[in-house]
């Protein structure tokens, strides 16, 4: 491109990733938990085009169920875009094409990856270069989990999930995916959570309103040993979304079952993420699950964050 002209189009690449440690604080008064999340980005993206325009719109193609995903204003990617013309004064518009990989509502952050993908397309396409810091901040007024997406790696989440450090991890880790083909609402699975600990909460441990994510979990990550990170994976998440789901426990039940070290329900699932020793052991697990008529993608983490792809 030349300096000052306007490319005809961005085309820009954000990952999916997966919770490999999840807690959950207590409800708090406004309705929100703090969290304790070690995210890894994996090999699974969601592709974003901008093309200049005078309005804004956005069409969704993609590999996965696209019944849910909007093409209103209720977009995300919508909102990221609309949300980086206003706090630059862009008073254009963009036209976005999404082409979709992550389940929809399936706990891999795909719609906070399209809009990761999205404010680093129109931030590139529009020449507004804001500083990495102030897109951050962008990326967490749209989402708990969409700073990740643009950072991508391997990250600690406290807060919302929001407030990121970065965590070192050796190596790549390979895991084996199995999609449902239907969604869980974010806000119902953690709506069951506090039920369940409303319900039993002389027999549950107290829950803390800021937990921590186990030093294990971040040994296990910086030896990149998938064996001890199979040992530590967690997530508070995973009872309840197996209580709205009861079939996500056979899933789980027949990774582990075909070598899987450990199996986990990402975020709120209904995505279960195996982990595998290495590759082979991956290979072999991702035959016998699709041979079982399961929907499996194999993948590796961690990846890079949202970047802009050169065509
Ligand atoms: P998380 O793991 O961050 O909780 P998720 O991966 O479970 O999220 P998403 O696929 O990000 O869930 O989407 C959740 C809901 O957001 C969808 O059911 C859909 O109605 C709405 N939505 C808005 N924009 C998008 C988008 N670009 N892609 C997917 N869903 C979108």
């Amino acid at each position: 491109m030349t300096p000052g002209s306007t490319p005809r189009m961005v085309h820009t690449r954000a990952p999916g990733k997966i919770n490999v440690f999840l807690k959950v604080g207590s409800l708090q008064d406004d309705g929100y938990h703090d969290l304790a999340t070690a995210f890894q980005s994996v090999s699974l993206y969601e592709d974003v085009r901008a093309y200049p325009a005078d309005d804004f719109s956005v069409s969704v193609t993609g590999t996965v169920s696209l019944d849910r995903v909007p093409t209103d204003d209720s977009n995300i990617a919508i909102k990221a875009a609309k949300l980086l013309a206003a706090t630059t004064g862009y008073t254009g518009g963009v036209r976005l094409e999404i082409d979709k990989h992550v389940p929809v509502a399936g706990g891999m952050g795909g719609g906070s990856a399209d809009a990761a993908a999205t404010l680093l397309a129109c931030d590139t396409l529009w020449g507004t270069d804001l500083p990495r810091e102030k897109l951050l901040e962008l990326a967490a007024q749209l989402g708990a989990d969409v700073p990740f997406a643009l950072t991508g790696g391997t990250a600690i989440g406290t807060g919302r999930g929001d407030q990121l450090s970065p965590a070192l991890a050796r190596g790549q880790f390979q895991w084996v995916l199995v999609l449902a083909d239907f969604g869980l609402s974010t806000p119902v699975v953690y709506h069951a959570l506090d039920e369940h600990r409303e319900r039993n909460g002389r027999d549950i441990l107290p829950v803390s309103s800021a937990p921590n994510v186990d030093m294990s979990v971040l040994h296990a990550l910086r030896a990149g040993d998938p064996q001890m990170l199979a040992d530590t994976l967690h997530n508070d998440l995973q009872a309840p979304a197996l209580q709205l789901e009861h079939g996500l426990t056979t899933v789980l039940e027949l990774g582990e079952e075909n070598g899987a070290l450990a199996g986990i329900v990402s975020g709120s699932g209904p995505t279960v993420a195996f982990l595998a020793a290495d590759l082979d052991s991956a290979l072999e697990l991702q035959i016998a699950l699709s041979a079982a008529q399961l929907n499996v993608v194999r993948v590796t983490g961690p990846v890079h964050g949202a970047r802009v792809i050169a065509e």
